[in-house]
């Protein structure tokens, strides 16, 4: 090559690609925006700790911006018509918001799909029990859980009890500054040897995780388990339940406490629950902003991810492929599954969901080189699973050329990585669920730290790339 045909020095430059820091170019309307809007999330947090109380936020705020229930739809047949905004919910633990678009539903959607279930202590069936001058509660942990994080720490309940004269109770104590909290106890350093001594995983079991609700004994009462009767006085004067309800119950016990501003800077968010609804969040704002878009754009908020998208209510089950054909139903007075089995094979999916942030602290289990950064914008994996991408959604080439290209032309700040080194584990979302029924899927979400620990952090720069982005994706 001659001299003068050489690419030159500053053309040469752009050949290398480095992903960026989102806050650096951010103009000062989007920086205010930003902070804004982590406002904004940590109130959805803060009022939605379990599965149940987002799908209430959710539905109370979707009523509130117009949208209309599916159920009062079908009761009339109502013919759907472009732009109509419409929500479903089941078992009030899954939901899904749509907008119409201008094309028919059996061209394809665009579907954001998050998850609302976080990691957590579930109270057993026969919970109550007391020992040691202590009342307490049996747990079964739910989802993948470092369980030593959660002794020592102030924790709330939350959740239903189902009584024996069929009606239901809600719960929530450790919220507020006056309510008491609960808390699982860890043995001290000076006794600790042997516990120390053990591996990580097996120094704390999933039997040692009891949460303490009292000490008081039942006055002037001559009975075994004074203690523990106590509580059950305190249960039925305050909510007129009984031990027997327990085995009808859903008790939730998560950390107690809001989600906070992190940093000198304020530039994080410390909080439960980040794993997935700091997804769930930016998804549910965009829908609402979402007016006449070219594809019925949706909004996915699904339950049981974190233990594999099973039930009635997890992404594996009926709850959306029905909600889809009872839309199709509604547009075209008349249903054949043909419609519904196009409407999913020629769909787009994000899979929106978190990804595991490089920690500067545990720099061992990463691929620098393919790891998502907090701060650098929203993450585009084109796959996950682990060892030899086993269970992995892989996207296709063209589908993550034309989300890498739509985010570019939107100005939104992305990064491309995947969870951590190839050996040293990995993990997986609802991406392949979808992705069986022919949609293109791509996970697609935000990086955080402590990732399953009572309290994860996010960058709040990342929060509002994701919501620009899935806004670009979801106007079509
Ligand atoms: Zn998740």
């Amino acid at each position: 090559m001659k001299k003068d045909a050489s690419i030159k020095k500053t053309d040469m430059e752009k050949l290398f690609h480095e992903f960026k820091n989102a806050w650096v170019d951010l103009s000062d309307n989007d920086r205010e925006s930003t902070f804004k809007m982590a406002g904004e999330y940590k109130k959805f947090l803060d009022a939605g700790k379990t599965e149940r109380e987002c799908v209430s936020e959710i539905v109370t705020m979707a009523k509130e911006n117009g949208f209309k229930n599916i159920e009062d739809l079908i009761a009339i047949k109502k013919p759907l018509k472009e732009g109509m905004k419409i929500y479903a919910s089941y078992k009030g633990k899954t939901a899904a918001l749509f907008v119409i678009g201008k094309e028919s539903i059996e061209k394809g959607m665009n579907i954001v799909g998050s998850h609302i279930d976080s990691p957590r202590l579930d109270l057993k069936a026969s919970p109550l029990y007391e020992d040691a001058e202590l009342a307490l509660l049996k747990t079964h942990y739910y989802g993948g859980i470092k369980k030593y994080q959660w002794a020592a720490i102030p924790l709330s309940m939350h959740g239903v009890i189902v009584k024996k004269d069929g009606s239901k109770t809600s719960i929530t104590i450790g919220e507020d500054d006056d309510d008491p909290v609960f808390v699982v106890s860890d043995i001290l350093p000076h006794l600790g040897k042997e516990q120390a001594a053990k591996k990580m995983s097996e120094g704390f079991t999933g039997e040692q995780l009891n949460v303490i609700i009292g000490n008081i004994p039942l006055k002037d009462k001559k009975v075994k388990e004074h203690i523990k009767l106590n509580i059950l006085n305190i249960l039925k004067e305050k909510y007129n339940i009984e031990e027997i309800d327990f085995v009808s119950a859903e008790i939730e016990i998560v950390p107690a406490g809001k989600a906070r501003d992190a940093g000198l800077d304020r530039s994080l968010i410390l909080a439960y629950g980040h794993d997935d609804r700091v997804c769930a969040f930016p998804s549910l704002k965009v829908i609402f902003e979402i007016e006449h878009p070219q594809k019925m754009a949706v909004a996915l908020f699904t339950d049981k991810e974190e233990i594999g998208s099973v039930g009635n209510t997890g992404m594996c089950s009926a709850f959306f492929d029905n909600t889809v054909a009872e839309l199709i139903a509604l547009e075209k007075q008349g249903y054949n599954e043909l419609f519904l089995r196009r409407a999913l094979a020629q769909s787009k999916v994000l899979s929106a969901d978190v990804n595991a942030g490089f920690d500067p602290s545990f720099p061992e289990v990463f691929d620098k080189r393919n790891s998502s950064y907090i701060g650098k914008g929203i993450i585009l994996t084109k796959f996950t699973g682990s060892r030899g991408k086993s269970g992995a959604n892989d996207a296709h080439a063209e589908f993550v050329g034309e989300i890498k290209n739509l985010f570019t032309a939107n100005k939104i700040v992305w990064q491309a990585s995947e969870l951590g080194k190839v050996d040293a584990g990995g993990g997986g979302t609802i991406a392949y669920i979808l992705a069986n029924k022919g949609a293109d899927v791509i996970d697609c979400g935000i990086a955080v730290l402590n990732m399953h620990a009572p309290f994860e952090l996010i960058s709040k720069v990342d929060l509002f790339m994701t919501y620009k982005a899935y806004k670009a994706f979801l106007q079509g």
